[in-house]
Parts: structure tokens; sequence; C-alpha cells
């Protein structure tokens, strides 16, 4: 997209399109002011099919002539039917307007929507390249793209689109898990054959170098590992065995997660049969983001207990207040493991939410964002592996997730046989290395597009989030000058806004019950959306600090927060914030007197 031509035919001095002009010409229009040009290119895409499929086999023309035409009757039915179901969807939650700030969803850009249209009429299934002889290079390109946002090198970095982050999730601890397993499989091998204690945690920790080293040393074939192997074998067999060469229980290793973590995390200790006892939550500090130094006390603890680490997992982007984890002192830290102790512990950042924040960063609307969080978004590149999810902050309809790691060899999971060779015997096909099988193209071709024709840099999709960072400090200054009772959760990292009410020396409790009748009342009205959240026990710190805030007593350890996600586009536009902003701040003044 050659963008200095479109900001010059806008009539704009700068090179770069604003936020407000990227809504204009990427969206649908809040007044729908492209729906002519929408209508003609869907027009084209069915043209486009119709050729193709008329012209593809023109021997058969004649079979397809003797076909009988459609039964009216069918026909009848198939319209009124679907004249129901479009009826019924206008009762349909309406998310594109900027009144809905409820939660991470907004209107799908034109790109995204048209590149999932054209995929969807071809309906490839990316599970092999059999399948999808266009829909899976398309997916390659699209991971490049996305591989190239994060940080990480397109050229070397691989994955691939999944339903959303959950299963994004779930193939990070698939990789992680298989690696761990590897290390560990040879150093019970060599346990029991020598007769030397196990180290578990130096052995799970390992790095594929020793591990290489080791198996030549000792001509280990796959063959011999998989017998020591709790995910090749049998897991109570092996963890017995794990008990008796290391002389103590084995209970299994841990996960760590910070405490703002996503549900999924919760789901992936079951799922994976580590039980949620091994979900070891890392501490949050004051302001709601992962604390480091207790971290590095989880993994000496871990250390201590004779549990592996499976992986640590920093977010960026929290699912509820969009906080950005410190991911650049996760890596130092865990770098130093590694550098001084021969220590790999796996590195997964969860950037579902906040992964193409990082478009902001490099750009003139970098300092948008904190130093903090922009360091932390510079670094997601050093991760072991990566989760974004398209169908959030990338405009692109459901379900879209994306997995990325930083090589070839990361991404390795199927069977025994050892990643850290070449796995050209793997071939193109995805299907023995995701967790899901048959895989739409849709969402690829969605991110495709969206690349191709904005970008995700600060010269496209950036600026836009960038824009919708400053919409979101806007919101608090003017949601707390409507009311004195109102007060804004900080620091705002991003583009949601939380708050509650709180009167001077008012109880938390009482508090929180005002907030929750407030955002009752404001649920009540079908004018403006917004979402209510409950911080609980793993915010301590940070709801210590709100509180004090307005001198609270802390009679409880909970927060109830209303909470306001910013992402529509069309917030981009002035005259949308300051009518829609001043709504908001009149309602606020009116519900929250009437609070008790
Ligand atoms: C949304 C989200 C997820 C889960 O993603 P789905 O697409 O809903 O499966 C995981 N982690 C974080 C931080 C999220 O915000």
């Amino acid at each position: 997209m050659d963008h200095q031509r479109m900001a010059a035919n806008l009539g704009d001095a700068e090179a770069i399109p604003s936020a407000s002009q990227i809504a204009a010409s990427y969206f649908p229009g809040l007044g729908s002011q492209n729906e002519t040009w929408m209508r003609a290119e869907i027009q084209r895409l069915l043209d486009h099919w119709f050729d193709w499929r008329r012209d593809l086999f023109p021997q058969d023309r004649r079979i397809a002539a003797a076909a009988p035409p459609a039964d009216p009757v069918a026909r009848h039915l198939i319209t009124e039917r679907l004249d129901e179901l479009a009826r019924a969807l206008t009762a349909e939650t309406p998310t594109h307007t900027p009144r809905y700030i409820g939660h991470m969803k907004a209107e799908v850009s034109l790109p995204a929507l048209f590149g999932w249209l054209a995929a969807m009429l071809h309906n490839p299934n990316n599970t092999s390249r059999e399948a999808s002889r266009v829909g899976a290079v398309i997916e390659s390109e699209a991971i490049a793209m996305l591989a190239q946002l994060l940080g990480y090198d397109p050229s070397k970095a691989e994955g691939h689109f999944t339903s959303g982050g959950t299963v994004a999730n779930f193939e990070a601890v698939w990789r992680a898990r298989y690696r761990l397993d590897h290390w560990l499989s040879l150093g019970l091998h060599l346990s029991e054959k020598t007769g030397w204690p196990l180290d578990v945690f130096a052995c799970a920790h390992m790095g594929w170098g020793r591990f290489g080293e080791l198996r030549r040393e000792h001509g280990l074939d796959d063959q011999t590992l998989r017998r020591c192997s709790a995910a090749a074998g049998n897991p109570t067999d092996v963890y017995r065995r794990i008990s008796r060469a290391a002389g103590r229980d084995y209970l299994g290793p841990v996960l760590l997660v910070a405490g703002n973590k996503h549900y999924s995390w919760l789901k992936a200790a079951n799922v994976f049969g580590l039980g949620e006892e091994a979900l070891w939550s890392i501490a949050l500090d004051g302001e709601g983001r992962l604390d480091v130094a207790d971290l590095d006390r989880l993994i000496k603890r871990a250390r201590g207990d004779g549990r592996p680490v499976l992986m640590a997992v920093a977010v960026a982007g929290t699912t509820e207040t969009c906080e950005i984890d410190p991911v650049h002192t996760v890596h130092d830290l865990l770098e130093r493991w590694e550098r001084e102790q021969g220590l790999h512990i796996w590195r997964h950042v969860d950037a579902a939410y906040g992964g193409f924040l990082a478009g902001i960063v490099g750009g003139p609307d970098e300092a948008t964002l904190s130093p903090g969080s922009a360091t932390a978004l510079g670094a997601l590149g050093r991760a072991d592996s990566l989760t974004i999810d398209p169908h959030k902050l990338g405009y692109v309809p459901y379900a879209c997730g994306a997995f990325l790691t930083r090589d070839r060899a990361r991404y390795a999971v199927s069977g025994f046989d050892a990643p850290y060779l070449d796995r050209s015997e793997l071939g193109p096909d995805k299907w023995s290395s995701t967790l899901e099988g048959s895989r739409s193209a849709a969402g690829a071709a969605a991110i495709w597009l969206t690349g191709k024709a904005l970008g995700f840099g600060p010269e496209g999709l950036g600026a836009l989030l960038a824009q919708s960072v400053r919409s979101a400090r806007e919101f608090a200054g003017a949601v707390m000058t409507a009311h004195d009772d109102v007060r804004v959760l900080t620091p705002i990292d991003a583009n949601i806004v939380c708050f509650s009410l709180g009167r001077q020396g008012e109880p938390l409790s009482s508090a929180n019950r005002r907030t929750g009748a407030l955002f009752d009342a404001i649920h009540a009205s079908p004018d403006l959306s917004v979402s209510k959240t409950t911080l609980g026990e793993g915010y301590r710190r940070l709801i210590d600090r709100h509180a004090e805030g307005f001198s609270a007593l802390l009679d409880e350890q909970r927060l109830v927060l209303i909470r306001c996600v910013f992402m529509n586009p069309y917030l981009s536009q002035p005259e949308a914030r300051s009518r829609l902003f001043n709504e908001f701040g009149r309602m606020v003044r009116l519900l929250a007197d009437a609070t008790h």
C-alpha cells in the first residue's frame, strides 16, 4: 500500500494516514459510507468465483446443462428461511457502533472481510497442502507477516492459525511438554543405566545442545528414549521410575503463569492432565503486572521441590484490564538462568489481546505507550512461542487466533523423532503439528489481505491502535470529571479503561456494591454497552493501591470494576468521541447519585 499516495489523495500534508482516515477507508463506515464500494467488491468476488467454476472443465458443460433447474418450492423455502435468519440477526448485539465498548469486539475491517469471503467461497482445508494448494501458501505468508510484526525473523519463524487464543495457548503447552519430556526421558534413561541419582530439574531443562551431546555419547536411539517417556509410554510407570531414580516422590511439572492470566490456562492444566495444583500463579505487583522477582522465587521453589517448569507465561495485554507484563525483564531473568545455570525454561507470551499493539512500537506514535509497555512489546520476539488473536485487535472475523514459534525446532511436536535434527520429512503439511485437524483458510486470508492492503506497522493498523489508546485516556479523563466518586484504575497500559465508584473513606464492600449497581443501571439502557469485571485475590496489591486512592476501609479482598474497551475504529473521529463521551459522562453523573 502506498501510504504517501493515499495521504496525498486525501489532501493531508502528513505522509502517514491518520487513524480517522484509516477508519474511513478500511471499514464499512459508521453510516455505511462504503456501502456501494463494498457491494461492488463482493459482486466482483462472486464474478471471479462463478467465472472460475464455469470455465474450469468445459467438457462438463453438457452434463451441467442436463441438470434440472432449481425446484421453486425448495428455493422459496430457502429464501424465506434466510429472510427469517437475517431478521433474527438484527437483534444481535450491535458491536459495530462506538456505543459498544463492552468487550474485545468491534467492526471487522474491509480487507479482513473481503479476504475472509474470498477464501470462504473456495473453502480450502488447511490441514494439508493437498487439500489446500493455495490456502496453505497464504497461511505461511500470513504467519510471516505476523512474525514480522511480533519481532520474529519471518524467514525462521513457524506457526499456524487456530480457532483462537485458547487453542494457541494449548499449542504452546503441547510443545513445551514435548521438549521437556525428551530431556527428562534421556535423564531417566542414563540414571537407570548408571545408577546415578536423577536430578530431575537439571535434566528437564538441559537444552537441545546437551541433549544432542549425551545422546551421541551414549548412542541412544528413539526406541530407547521412548521407553522412558511419559508422553510416549505409560505416564504412571514413568513417574514411578523417576521417583525411584531421584530418590524422592516425583510430583510432575508446574506451569508458571501470572495471576492476571486468562481462563484458558486453567483449562490447559486440566486438558494436559497436569492438575490445577500444577498451575502456580506468579504474583502481581501494585500495578497488576507480573512480578519478576516472584517468578524467580517460584522457579527456585520448583527446583527445590524437584519439579520441572513446563513453561513460564507472561501476558501482553491482559483480558481484564490490558496490562502489559514486563516481557523484557522476564526474558532477562530466564536468559540468565540459561546462561549461568544451563537451564532452559520455555518462555511463552500470551499476546492474544495485546500482540497487535506491537505495531505502534518504532513509529511516530510510540510515545502513546508508556516506556515500559513499548519496551515489553518490543521484546515479544525473544519468546520461544507467542499467541496472538487476529479476531481481537486484528479486526478479523471469528474464529481466528494464531500460534507462532521463534523457529522450526521449537515448532516440532509430532512423534518422538529428534526435532533438533532437520525435520524435512515433516514436509509442509500441518496436520501432524496442529491440535486441530481440519482448519479453515479464511482467517489466514483475512490477515494476508490486511497485511498487504494496510500493514500492521506504525503506518497501518498501528496508527489506528495508537489512536485507540489515546481515546481510552481521553475517556478516562471524561468519566473522572463526570462525578467525584469515579475512580479510574491506573495505569492505563493501552485501550481498556476500568473504573469504580468510591467515596472518601467508604468501605470497599460498599464501593463494590455501588459500582455493581451503576453497572446494572448502565446495562439496563440500550444506548451504551460496557462490561463488568471483578478482580480477586491475585490482584491484592493493585486492589490495595486502588482502594488507598479514596482511603477505603479494606473490608473485602475483591474489586468490582466497570470495564470499557476502546477498539472501535470510528472513535478515531473527534466528533464521535466528544458526543459519546459526553453522553456517557451525563449518564454516569445521573446514575452514580442514585446508587447506594
Ligand atoms: C482472549 C484471550 C485469550 C483466549 O482467546 P480466545 O480467542 O477467546 O480463545 C487468551 N489469553 C488472553 C490474554 C486473551 O485476552
